[in-house]
């Protein structure tokens, strides 16, 4: 894991690195200077320009209009007015003494008109008494004269008329002037137009300059921001960011170096969560959550990376071990399943604490778990690993909850290339030799054999042989006695499954022990038809007892395996058996074993209660060898507890076993069930049973399983008395 997320996080920088010098170079390449295009082209430009050029425009105009145009034409006007003055006063006849005649002479006025601007003139002593006039008529005469500052000037600009006092012309007159103005007119004109031109250029140059001024420090780091953007935008997580030309203390350029570092953050958060999404989902397709060891897959990845490693020319010999904690289902489902995952989370961290680096070691299922590691001089066989392992887990109890489970566990090794070259034929070969460690009472080690490989193929060909058996009348059932302890009467018989094979010996065949075949047929769910052919023939042996040998209230007692629990409709079959066998329920009986419980606890519950609704019994076979979940036993309607026959074989030498099953005995009795016991074959066990007041008793001092005609003989010469099996 480590190595992995190393890699890919080398390999990300490397691809950063790479896209810098790449955006480097392009930025040396491309000179970072917008074009003549983008800038005369670019809209802001453009509207910040108008508004310029308007407002500079606006603004000349109303100086123009305001100031500069009224001034203009008012100097010009004043300068005409001047000139008239100054002629006038030249032409007034300095000599003339006669105050209330004109001073000028008609010649003087003739050159006046000639020579001027002036086109007419009327002449008034100091104390506004006419006097007379000459030229255009004056329109000023026509108006009061009060306010000697008035002047008049036509409408279309052409005539100027001023009032020229005595105090202008140092001379006793006040004289009004007509002046020909139309000059001033056009020089106007042209003002305006020359102003107009200069304004034109002004703006244009304005235009220009600030065009490119906003070119250079607005448009072009803009579009250097847009440039990036658009870059992060279309590869987020990995964007060409260009090194900004631009200062980051000026505002547009600290704009950019802020959108720069976003983007950058932007694509480490990004990547940042990709590969922590990526972590995750290596973590979930290749690690266990509940240890946190390498899973199935990742186990069998790193075995075929080992298995293709050679060491000079060398291959590396490696070790496979496969373990399984014997009876974790019991605890698992008796304790729940917290204490359960905190003893598997404990195996996990001790295996991986006892075992070197160089181990790999993973859980592969539920409460199996594997390790490899390659053999060295220290640990040079798969079977050091193995006894390691095992020791480890034996070595002290599992604290949960402040309670303790000792754990112990089956343990399967094969070594590479010794027992296979091939990642999972090694595993398979470890796993096969971890079944036969289970196979061997648990708890021990079984390095791998070619043998095992037999074994399996032996599996197979029973199998096979099995199926030719149900179906060519090889089973038959025998039936073993169950007596009363008070009354010494037979109350009843359990069915046993024998298996005649036919072969080629004197004897024609041989008995296959039920231990050999019954967890073939298991494995491979034959025992379901085999089962229901049991019951049929088993029920209706027991009706022919009754109708056709009188044997009263014997019953038959049924084994009934787990497996036909899950896999088939149990009580359909039962409530069909017994209609078309027409055997009263209540003289059928069912053996189940514990292991039943250890699936889904409510479920089993309901189907043994459906079942004991039909009216039949219900019998836990083997009772106090499973993980009794005692708790519950009080929920499960059952009749009879059948105390398993080591107990019983023990019981006279070993206190312990004594003690078991006594304690069984006061156990069903408390909770009103009837109690048998199996195995009896001696006198003493007897004895010791009938002491302990246990109700029942099957076993080899009443009466060997025998076949059905032996049983009936067995049971019709029976005198009803235990003390003739005395010997
Ligand atoms: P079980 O149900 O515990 O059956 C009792 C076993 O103890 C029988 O072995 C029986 O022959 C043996 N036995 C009875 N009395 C004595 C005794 O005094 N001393 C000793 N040493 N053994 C005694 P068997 O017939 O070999 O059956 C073995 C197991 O096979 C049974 O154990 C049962 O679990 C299974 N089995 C047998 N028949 C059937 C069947 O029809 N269906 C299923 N599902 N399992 C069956
Ligand atoms: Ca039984
Ligand atoms: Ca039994």
């Amino acid at each position: 894991m480590r190595s992995f997320s190393k890699s890919i996080s080398s390999e990300l920088s490397a691809r950063v690195e790479k896209n810098k010098q790449k955006t480097k170079a392009s930025v040396l390449g491309n000179s970072l200077t917008s074009s003549p295009a983008q800038i005369w082209g670019s809209r802001i430009s453009w509207r910040i320009t108008l508004v310029v050029f308007m407002t500079i425009l606006l603004v000349q105009t109303l100086i123009l209009n305001f100031a500069t145009m009224g001034q203009f034409e008012n100097q010009r006007l004043y300068e005409l007015r001047e000139a008239g003055r100054s002629a006038i006063a030249a032409a007034i006849d300095t000599e003339n003494t006669n105050l209330s005649a004109s001073p000028f002479s008609d010649a003087k006025v003739q050159r006046l008109f000639e020579t001027t601007k002036i086109k007419g003139l009327v002449v008034y002593s100091w104390d506004m008494n006419f006097i007379r006039n000459y030229g255009e008529s004056v329109q000023l005469m026509n108006s009061s004269l009060d306010d000697m500052s008035k002047t008049y000037r036509s409408t279309d600009g052409r005539i100027y008329e001023v009032i020229l006092k005595n105090s202008d012309l140092k001379r006793a007159y006040i004289i009004m002037t007509r002046l020909d103005s139309s000059h001033v007119q056009n020089e106007v004109a042209d003002y305006i137009k020359q102003t107009i031109i200069i304004m034109l250029l002004m703006s244009a140059f304005v235009t220009t300059v600030l065009m490119m001024a906003l070119g250079r420090w607005l448009l072009e780091p803009i579009l250097f921001m847009r440039a990036n953007l658009m870059a992060a935008s279309e590869h987020p997580e990995n964007p060409k960011i260009m090194e900004s030309p631009f200062n980051p203390t000026d505002e547009i350029g600290g704009a950019i170096a802020i959108a720069q570092k976003l983007i950058q953050q932007n694509a480490d958060n990004i990547s940042h969560i990709r590969s922590a999404a990526e972590d995750k989902i290596h973590k979930l397709a290749y690690y266990d959550t509940l240890t946190g060891l390498p899973n199935r897959t990742l186990f069998l990845q790193t075995l075929a990376e080992n298995t293709n490693k050679v060491g000079d020319g060398k291959v590396e010999r490696f070790a496979v071990v496969t373990l399984d904690l014997d009876h974790f289902k019991d605890v698992n489902d008796s304790m729940g399943h917290n204490v359960g995952d905190a003893i598997l989370r404990g195996v996990g961290k001790r295996l991986r604490t006892s075992m070197p680096e160089s181990a790999t070691v993973s859980r592969m299922s539920e409460d199996e778990f594997a390790i490899t590691m390659p053999l060295s001089t220290d640990i040079n066989s798969a079977r050091d690993v193995g006894e390691r392992v095992i020791n480890v887990i034996r070595s002290e109890p599992f604290r949960v909850f402040n309670e303790q489970f000792q754990v112990r566990a089956s343990v399967g090794v094969s070594t590479f290339p010794d027992d296979g070259i091939d990642p999972d034929q090694i595993l398979k070969n470890a796993d096969i030799a971890l079944n036969r460690a289970k196979e061997e009472g648990r708890d021990t080690i079984k390095e791998y054999s070619e043998d095992f490989d037999r074994a399996v193929q032996q599996r197979f060909q029973m199998l096979r042989d099995l199926r030719d058996a149900l179906e060519s009348d090889q089973l038959t059932l025998h039936y073993q006695p169950q007596l009363d302890l008070k009354s010494g009467k037979v109350i009843g018989a359990e069915a046993l499954l024998r298996w005649f094979k036919p072969d080629n010996s004197k004897e024609g065949g041989s008995y296959i022990p039920p231990f050999e075949f019954i967890p073939v047929a298991e494995q491979s769910g034959l025992i379901v038809p085999i089962g229901e052919w049991v019951m049929r023939t088993a029920c209706e042996a027991a009706v022919e007892w009754e109708k056709t040998h009188g044997f009263k209230g014997v019953r038959i007692a049924v084994n009934v395996s787990g497996v036909q629990f899950t896999q088939s409709d149990i009580c359909a079959f039962v409530k069909k058996t017994i209609k078309e066998t027409g055997i009263k329920a209540s003289r059928l009986e069912l053996e189940v074993t514990e292991s039943i419980f250890m699936e889904d606890i409510d479920q089993t519950i309901e189907t043994l209660k459906e079942l004991h609704a039909l009216g039949i019994e219900l019998a836990i076979d083997d009772f106090g060898t499973g993980y009794s979940s005692l708790s519950y036993l009080r929920q499960f309607p059952i009749d009879r507890l059948k105390i398993d026959q080591s107990f019983i074989r023990n019981a006279l030498n070993n206190p312990d076993d004594a003690a078991i099953a006594k304690t069984i005995v006061r156990l069903g009795h408390s909770l009103n069930l009837k109690v048998i016991a199996e195995g009896v074959e001696t006198k003493d066990h007897e004895t010791f049973l009938l002491e302990e007041e246990c109700d029942e008793a099957q076993g080899y001092r009443y009466a060997r399983p025998c076949p059905n005609e032996e049983f009936i003989e067995f049971v019709a010469g029976y005198n009803g008395k235990l003390a003739s099996f005395d010997k």
